[in-house]
């Protein structure tokens, strides 16, 4: 019986002890200075452009294709991304457009416009454009043909550069579209961004510098598609 007592006055004393107010907290010190924020925002970084040899171009470039490696140039470039943030991207372009893609590339990136992604088809399997295209990734120079015909894509000379193809597809006469997964951004109503339309400052980006878009074919249609003859 004494020991309940005990245990209970124990247990009174052990509550009461643990309603005790909290011990008061220090006394404030000043503020640290503030640490440097880390920034939100990469900086921007110039293009850089390195030659290339048939090991870096892999499955894009084969013996037999119209223009062979040492016409060839890797440009790394800052581009807007669909985040809002900048991304450093590459593109493989013929040396004869390399300030040209620089030029365009820079008002792009000005204009905001964003840019998915922007990595070497060899990246792919086979460096098939079909599954690039899904991917939304822009490319320039992949040695093949153009679609339905025997004759080399302007992209085979490292002249022509597709940009968000899954939302700016190509179409052709018969409704045939590519890529496979590019049947929703058919409806050119649609104003994602990335996307392309006539009149829009970054299809002029192009236009006024002499390239050509596809979106301004009768047929094929290939919004996604600009060259540079
Ligand atoms: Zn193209």
């Amino acid at each position: 019986m004494r020991f309940t007592r005990l245990a209970a006055l124990a247990a009174v004393t052990m509550t009461l002890v643990q309603c005790a107010p909290p011990p008061e907290p220090p006394p404030a010190s000043p503020d640290p200075p503030p640490a440097p924020q880390p920034s939100t925002q990469a900086a921007p970084r110039p293009p850089t452009v390195s030659p290339v040899t048939a090991a870096d171009l892999g499955a894009t470039w084969r013996p037999g294709c119209p223009v062979g490696p040492d016409a060839l140039r890797r440009v790394e470039l800052d581009h807007w991304g669909v985040d809002g943030r900048r991304h450093r991207g590459e593109l493989v372009v013929n040396a004869d457009v390399v300030d040209a893609v620089v030029d365009v590339f820079a008002q792009l990136t000005a204009l905001r416009f964003p840019i998915e992604k922007m990595q070497s088809p060899d990246r792919y399997p086979g460096a098939e454009d079909e599954l690039s295209m899904r991917d939304n990734n822009t490319s320039a120079y992949n040695c093949r043909g153009i679609p339905g015909s025997d004759s080399w894509s302007l992209h085979a000379y490292g002249r022509a550069v597709d940009i968000n193809p899954r939302i700016n597809p190509y179409l052709d006469a018969r409704g045939h579209f590519e890529p496979a997964n590019g049947g929703p951004w058919l409806d050119r109503t649609r104003t994602d961004p990335g996307m392309f339309h006539d009149g829009d400052p970054a299809v002029e980006a192009f236009t006024a510098r002499g390239w050509r878009w596809g979106g301004h074919w009768r047929t094929p249609l290939d919004y996604q598609h600009f060259e540079l003859r």
